[in-house]
């Protein structure tokens, strides 16, 4: 069995107007974030992570931000297809680690739903799917709570 891990990273601003989708949930918040499809960074993230593995190029590769037929996605569809993709090269996914950065609101209570709704889009057990949440410090852009960002690491084995 070979197993392969891949990174993932991805930051969008945040802004009055918007909806806060985090790990294919919508929290309530008085900002959300700014993106061509639904602005889920984890979601993102975790498909680049996923395609990095697997060696099948990113998010940007399959879905690009160009197509109208992206705009306002449900981004739990992009994971649907990358799942798919790495069906068709075999690859099973070991787990999934997770920490998105921002520094309101808080994401622990919502880990469940976030968990639930990642892994039914790949296909595997909650038990495959960990999340973290860090604040910046009130450092930076995402201190100022301007953006939002993730970082996933994902681990798939090939017989
Ligand atoms: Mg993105």
């Amino acid at each position: 069995m070979s197993v392969r891990c891949g990174i993932g990273y991805d930051l969008h601003r945040l802004a009055e107007g918007q909806k806060l989708i985090v790990g294919g949930i919508e929290l309530p918040f008085e900002k959300g974030s700014v993106g061509h499809s639904d602005g889920d960074v984890l979601a993102h993230a975790l498909c680049d992570a996923l395609l990095g593995a697997a060696g099948l190029g990113d998010i940007g590769t399959h879905f690009p931000d160009s197509d109208p037929k992206w705009k306002g996605a449900n981004s739990l569809r992009f994971l649907e297809h990358a799942r798919k993709l790495l069906d068709e090269k075999h690859f099973a996914i070991e787990h999934v680690d997770a920490v998105v950065i921002l520094e309101k609101p808080r994401l622990g209570p919502h880990f469940p739903k976030m968990r639930e709704a990642l892994a039914g889009a790949l296909g595997v057990t909650v038990e495959h799917i960990h999340l973290k949440a860090k604040t910046n410090e009130g450092v930076d852009a995402v201190g100022h709570g301007e953006a939002i960002a993730a970082h996933v690491v994902a681990t798939l084995s090939r017989p």
